[in-house]
C-alpha cells in the first residue's frame, strides 16, 4: 500500500499495490506520505475500538462537529482486504469484517498530521 498527497491540489491518493512507478499530479511527482505511529490514547486523535461480532467500530473520542483539524479517511488493512472510508461528519465509523478476517493495521489520514498508523 502506498499513500500520496498532492501538495498543490491536496488530492489524496491510495495505491493498493506499491508500484515503483513515479506518478504525478499538477505536474509534480507524488511523494509517499510518511507514517506516524500513534497510540490509541493520544492527545490529538484518541480512538476507541469496539469489536462486536463482525463489526469493527472506531470511535473518535474527541470528535467535534465541523472541526477544521480532522481525520478525513480511515483505512483498515486486514489479512484479506483493504477498506477505506471517507469521513464526512461522523463521530464513529464501522467496518464490516468477514468471519476469518483479522485486522492488521488501522491508518488514519488527518489534514494536519498526515498519515497515522494506530498501535493496535
Ligand atoms: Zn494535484
Ligand atoms: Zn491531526
Amino acid at each position: 500500500m502506498k499513500v500520496c498527497m498532492c501538495k498543490q491540489c491536496m488530492e489524496f491518493y491510495l495505491f493498493l499495490d506499491s508500484s515503483e512507478k513515479v506518478l504525478s499530479c499538477c505536474n509534480e511527482p507524488l511523494e509517499n506520505l510518511e507514517v506516524e505511529l500513534f497510540e490509541l490514547e493520544n492527545d490529538s486523535h484518541p480512538i476507541e475500538i469496539k469489536k462486536t461480532g463482525n463489526f469493527y467500530k472506531v470511535q473518535f473520542k474527541n470528535y467535534k462537529t465541523l472541526d477544521i483539524h480532522h481525520i478525513k479517511y480511515l483505512i483498515l488493512k486486514t489479512n484479506l482486504t483493504t477498506q477505506i472510508k471517507k469521513i464526512e461528519n461522523q463521530s464513529d465509523i464501522t467496518f464490516l469484517l468477514d468471519f476469518n478476517e483479522e485486522v492488521e493495521n488501522l491508518y488514519a489520514y488527518c489534514n494536519i498530521h498526515g498519515l497515522i498508523s494506530y498501535k493496535l
